[in-house]
């Protein structure tokens, strides 16, 4: 079955024609500044030849619409109708507490994405346009929705609940959430088919590091704990978000510096992390070459974010009373050696210890990077959300047609 993932952004749009049969990645691509001046349209069929349109994109009903004839272009595409597409599978950040797995698209699970979008403001109104493009275009395509929160509402009441009045749970839904829930779930099942383990029967920690990063304790196949919380701000210092801080700082800076909170939480969002501290980069590749010329702060920067990853990897190995594996994961964890032999360097009263030559040689590709006789696996695993959003819309889709 042929299905089209799609990652709607407010801008831009990733998309991914898979195969779940073979599970091949046909076509993919993405649309890049959709409704914005200078829109940037590209299309790679797995032939690899990838080609770059300049096109004005002003809505994502524009967008998705390229993408369609993208794939049954006559030239290149890789398509001869749209009718071999059976569905399309559609990331959603925010599912709340209402989404505990994906879900065929319908009004009320459209009416669902629509009130959560006051816990994501820029993801789901933005993933709603998507839906609704698709609506218009492929009417009567099956749709499935994959939410980032899913994965986590296995956490226990204890995980997720703030040390705050219990009516704004109960009010307001205050509460961790956790995102990148697609990923943790696709690297922690991957991480125990790699090594062998039943996952049923495992204790997993993932680390998914990118430019949002977060970690997630895994006790068979479950998360029950996870960094991010009621947004994507909390946990982990990243790219550009703060993490953890004292929520007194708010007020503070907003005192200090003549602002408002919703000021100072943009700070927190898009001037913090590796970029506020370093001064220089959110990208921890211009953050290695500035720290390999010298750049104190660059160095710095990188130590604060690998100590925060140990110590939430420690404090994880608490909640799951041991672990069995320790994942590594996205652009960062999947690339990154250099800051995965720092993190590891604070885990050795685990009785963790790296395999150097296996870290240098692991880069974008799986591998354990821990030594034979390392207590716990250290492993790294390319994540594929994509992947995981086609084989629940195929799970769905196909159910739907028994
Ligand atoms: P996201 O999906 O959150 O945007 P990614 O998982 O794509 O992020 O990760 C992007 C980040 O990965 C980049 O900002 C960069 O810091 C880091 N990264 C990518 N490649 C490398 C590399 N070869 N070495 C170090 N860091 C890398």
């Amino acid at each position: 079955m042929d299905v089209l993932v799609i990652n709607c952004g407010s801008s831009s749009l990733k998309y991914q024609l898979i195969n779940t049969q073979t599970e091949e990645v046909l076509a993919s691509g993405i649309c890049d500044r959709i409704g914005i001046k200078g829109g940037q349209f590209s299309y790679k069929p797995k032939d690899g030849s990838k080609t770059t349109q300049n096109v004005e994109m002003p809505d994502h009903e524009v967008a998705i619409k390229l993408v369609l004839n993208a794939l049954v272009n006559p030239k290149d595409g890789i398509l001869k109708s749209l009718d071999e597409i059976k569905a399309t599978g559609h990331r959603i950040v925010h599912g709340g507490e209402h989404f505990t797995e994906s879900a065929l698209v319908n009004d009320e699970v459209i009416h669902h994405i629509e009130e959560c979008a006051d816990l994501a403001p820029l993801h789901n109104p933005a993933h709603l346009l998507g839906i609704r493009a698709c609506q218009h275009l492929m009417p009567n395509k099956p749709m499935v929705a994959v939410f980032d929160t899913a994965f986590h509402q296995t956490m226990p009441p204890r995980a997720y609940i703030y040390g705050l009045p219990y009516e704004y749970y109960e009010k307001y839904k205050i509460r961790r959430y956790g995102f990148h829930g697609t990923s943790h779930s696709y690297v922690s099942k991957r991480t125990a088919e790699f090594l062998g383990i039943p996952l049923e029967n495992s204790k997993i920690i993932t680390c998914h590091l990118g430019n949002g990063s977060s970690i997630c304790a895994i006790e068979n196949g479950k998360s029950i704990d996870t960094s991010m919380g009621l947004t994507p701000l909390e946990g982990l210092v990243m790219g550009t978000r703060s993490g953890d801080l004292d929520p007194a700082i708010i007020d503070y800076i907003a005192q200090k510096e003549n602002l408002n909170t919703k000021e100072v939480i943009n700070i927190l969002n898009k001037k913090s992390g590796v970029l506020g501290i370093s001064g220089l980069s959110s990208d921890f590749r211009d953050l290695l070459a500035a720290d390999e010329e010298g750049n104190l702060k660059a160095r710095f920067a990188r130590e604060v974010f690998a100590y925060h990853v140990a110590k939430y990897i420690g404090s994880y190995t608490a909640a799951l009373t041991g672990v069995d594996a320790i994942t590594f994961c996205a652009g960062v964890g999947e690339n990154a050696k250099f800051i995965r032999g720092k993190i590891v360097s604070h885990l050795q009263f685990l009785g963790i210890t790296l395999d150097e030559k296996a870290n240098l040689e692991t880069i974008g590709k799986e591998g354990i990077i821990s030594t034979k006789d390392s207590k716990v696996k250290v492993c790294v695993i390319p994540t594929n959300e994509e992947l995981m959003i086609a084989r629940d819309t195929r799970a769905l889709v196909a159910g739907k047609h028994l």
